[in-house]
């Protein structure tokens, strides 16, 4: 039998992608949205491998950033959380991502949710032409960025509650021994806490060059 959706239509199925280092409430409100506006049925939020945009600065181990975000959706029986490029060796290209998700839910629509400052990168990304094939895009507004109309029926622009939230704030703050709280779920600040993340050097071993 091939999954279906609500309604015996396809299964819609949208894609987040982030470093989630760490996950914030961000990154939460942007998928819940979108899966409100667009009907979808399941958002699988894809923590990146090393991540080749950032691959210069320090980013916590997948391992940390994948179980931040198993923690942060635990709660939404739609939201879901896959090891497709954690698991991948090498660093993360979206077009990588879409192909595997693809391969694993052949009878899914993909809708892959992006914030104004990654849609802006969008045409920079490798092989654009077969991203497009593989996913509808939805760009959601982001305090501090720009959400620009690409003038594409295949990438759609929303709206959503401004979370002005990074994760490089996050962990400033925390390095800074400031509060995240209610920024981060809390199980989140609590997984932080424990394994002494973003805090000193004397963790530099949680942290992967
Ligand atoms: P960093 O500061 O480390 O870059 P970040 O907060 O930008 O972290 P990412 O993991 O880089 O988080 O972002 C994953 C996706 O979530 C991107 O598409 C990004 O645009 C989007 N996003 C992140 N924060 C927000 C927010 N506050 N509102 C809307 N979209 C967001
Ligand atoms: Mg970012």
């Amino acid at each position: 039998a091939t999954p279906r959706g609500e309604a015996g239509r396809r299964l819609r199925l949208g894609v987040m992608g982030g470093t989630f280092d760490p996950i914030h409430h961000g990154h939460l409100v942007a998928a819940s949205e979108v899966a409100a506006k667009f009907g979808l049925d399941e958002v699988v939020f894809v923590p990146t491998g090393q991540p080749w945009q950032k691959s210069h600065k320090l980013v916590s181990r997948p391992e940390h950033r994948y179980l931040m975000t198993v923690i942060a959706t635990a709660s939404n029986p739609r939201f879901t959380v896959s090891r497709v490029d954690v698991d991948r060796p090498g660093p993360t290209f979206t077009i990588d991502t879409l192909r595997d998700l693809r391969a694993e839910r052949p009878d899914a629509d993909l809708f892959f949710i992006t914030g104004a400052d990654a849609l802006a990168q969008i045409l920079s990304w490798k092989d654009v032409d077969e991203l497009w094939s593989l996913a509808h895009f939805v760009g959601v507004t982001r305090p501090g960025h720009e959400l620009h109309d690409m003038g594409r029926d295949d990438v759609s622009l929303l709206e959503v509650p401004a979370m002005a939230i990074s994760s490089t704030d996050c962990r400033t703050r925390v390095g800074a021994g400031n509060p995240v709280w209610y920024l981060v779920p809390d199980g989140v600040v609590q997984y932080i806490a424990k394994y002494g993340l973003y805090a000193a050097p004397a963790n530099a071993a949680d942290l992967t060059p």
